[in-house]
């Protein structure tokens, strides 16, 4: 099982990675904000806990999240790997993983770190666009899609997320960091952490993950 976590702050271009990593190495992309964002569309339970700590930008609970993953990852498509985006979060979170995978015989492979100034983080959180279907991200000015408001990949519409206002966005900022530090710290003590530069274009910065993934001894596509 090849399980590669990637890192980064809100806006870093995590979910912009995400899917073009999982075609290449033809495993799925795991995001727990979409997944949170489904329940809250569907009016479960578990999107209703959830709803308030994410339109006030802040993390939901340890409790809920995890539970939520380790379903995830029960499925059977999960069953050769995944790339896990948003998620962990905390250093709980990061805990429960390692568990969960010891579990399975399995281990974080590599946990690459998307990392892009504060600023620029607000930018493009701001001009974000996403997906109805899947979430897929698109930016106003640096990745417009090719026909306005609608998805390349899917044909679904483009919205505006509702906690990416900029009230909202500095809220994650302020609240989410920290733990993204300890995240950090996390995989740099377990020696897997990788570190890329985000602010560079999105081509890039996909080649960069290849050349992290290959160093960790996580095999590209093939
Ligand atoms: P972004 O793409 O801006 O990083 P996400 O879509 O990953 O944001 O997450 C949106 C929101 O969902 C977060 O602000 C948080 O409220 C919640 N969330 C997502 N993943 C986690 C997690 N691993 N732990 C706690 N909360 C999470
Ligand atoms: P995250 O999932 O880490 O919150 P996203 O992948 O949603 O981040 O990207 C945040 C915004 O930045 C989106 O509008 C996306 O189109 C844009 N973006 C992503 N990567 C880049 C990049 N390398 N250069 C410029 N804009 C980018």
């Amino acid at each position: 099982m090849r399980v590669i976590v990637l890192l980064g702050a809100p806006g870093a271009g995590k979910g912009t990675q995400a899917p073009l990593l999982a075609a290449r190495l033809e495993i799925p992309v795991v995001a727990t904000g979409d997944l949170f964002r489904a329940a809250v569309r569907d009016g479960t339970a578990l999107g209703l806990g959830a709803r308030r700590y994410m339109d006030a930008g802040q993390l939901v609970p340890d409790e809920i999240t995890v539970k939520l993953l380790l379903e995830r990852l029960a499925r059977p498509d999960a069953a050769a790997g995944v790339i896990l985006d948003g998620f962990p979060r905390t250093a709980v979170q990061a805990a429960a993983l390692d568990r969960a995978l010891a579990e399975r015989g399995a281990r974080v492979g590599a946990a690459v770190l998307v990392d892009v100034p504060a600023e620029e983080l607000i930018r493009r959180m701001s001009g974000r666009w996403v997906c109805r279907r899947a979430g897929h991200p698109y930016h106003e000015v640096s990745n417009p899609p090719r026909v306005a408001g609608v998805c390349d990949i899917d044909g679904s519409e483009l919205y505006q997320r509702a906690d990416d206002q900029p009230a909202t966005i500095r809220a994650r900022m302020d609240q989410q960091l920290g733990a993204l530090g300890q995240v950090i710290e996390h995989y740099r003590t377990s020696g897997v952490l990788r570190t890329v530069d985000g602010r560079q274009t999105i081509d890039a910065v996909a080649a960069a993950i290849d050349c992290a993934l290959a160093e960790a001894g996580v095999a590209a596509a093939g």
